[in-house]
């Protein structure tokens, strides 16, 4: 099942092609059918905590009102309160910027006010000479998810899954030694475009393009600590809200941005996320 946040595009004045009561100027959650989204009632967090745990079982109440996917602006498919992500979760990734691989998942964070939609431009900041886009598998949570025991099930937390790009201006990382400037500037967080319930992680792969032109391929099942692994080792730390955003790690492959690029990240029975890239802005 595919869910999204959305609002509809703002058609200008005067030629409103839509019953009135239909533009909605406040963004909607929908499900994603056949090109179309329909629209549910209630909000995002709610339903993804109906969600977790019960995934297709799911009972979702429509409001009846739908579009075509073409005609609406899709959101980023969560609100979180955090970005919580893996650092070197691909051993050719860790090897193709010269570091070990971690013994245990090595976590940080972007601040949410560095996440833009489908489609949002990423801005290079002008203190960057190297800013990399990094493809990525993103988990949202579902439920409030604390200290799990060790008969909890992790993936009975996740509510779905989504493509992320973990923009990095790799000089900065470089050079502070810790990553929270490098990984934290506004629109470096592209994550979307929708939210699939369910994949199969043993087999799905993902897939990074820069102006059509392949950059990362990977298998989902190389990444050197699960999913469950992850979340485990997160909760330990931190309490995960529901839509709180989990990125996990990036394979090898990572190359820098110009303005004028558009990237894509791409993830087998999710989407494409496509963002383009314009230059140092004011
Ligand atoms: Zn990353």
């Amino acid at each position: 099942m595919k869910l999204c946040r959305f609002q509809l595009f703002a058609f200008p004045s005067g030629e409103l092609t839509r019953e009135e009561h239909e533009v909605h100027p406040q963004p909607s959650t929908g499900i994603i059918e056949n090109e179309e989204v329909w629209e549910l009632s209630g909000e995002p967090q709610e339903i993804l905590g109906v969600l977790a745990g019960n995934g297709a079982h799911a009972e979702l109440a429509r409001t009846g009102h739908n579009w075509p996917v073409s005609e609406v602006q899709l959101l980023p498919p969560s609100r979180p309160s955090k970005i919580v992500c893996v650092g070197r979760n691909y051993a050719e990734h860790a090897k193709e910027l010269g570091n070990e691989a971690p013994r245990e998942p090595l976590i940080f964070l972007k601040p949410p006010s560095a996440i833009i939609a489908p489609e949002e431009p990423i801005a290079l900041p002008a203190i960057s000479q190297r800013v990399d886009y990094e493809g990525e598998l993103a988990v949202v949570i579902g439920r409030r998810c604390h200290a799990l025991g060790a008969d909890d099930d992790p993936s009975s937390y996740i509510g779905g899954y989504t493509c992320l790009n973990d923009v990095t201006a790799r000089d900065l990382q470089k050079g502070d030694g810790q990553w929270t400037r490098a990984k934290g500037f506004d629109t470096f967080c592209p994550f979307g475009p929708v939210l699939e319930t369910s994949i199969d992680l043993a087999h799905a792969t993902l897939e990074t393009r820069v102006n059509g032109i392949r950059k990362q391929s990977a298998c989902l099942a190389e990444m050197i600590f699960s999913v469950d692994a992850i979340i485990r080792h997160m909760a330990q730390v931190m309490t995960l809200e529901p839509g709180d955003v989990i990125a996990t790690g990036t394979p090898s492959g990572v190359g820098p941005l110009a303005p004028g690029d558009v990237v894509e990240v791409s993830v087998s029975g999710i989407g494409t996320l496509r963002n383009r890239v314009v230059g140092p802005q004011g």
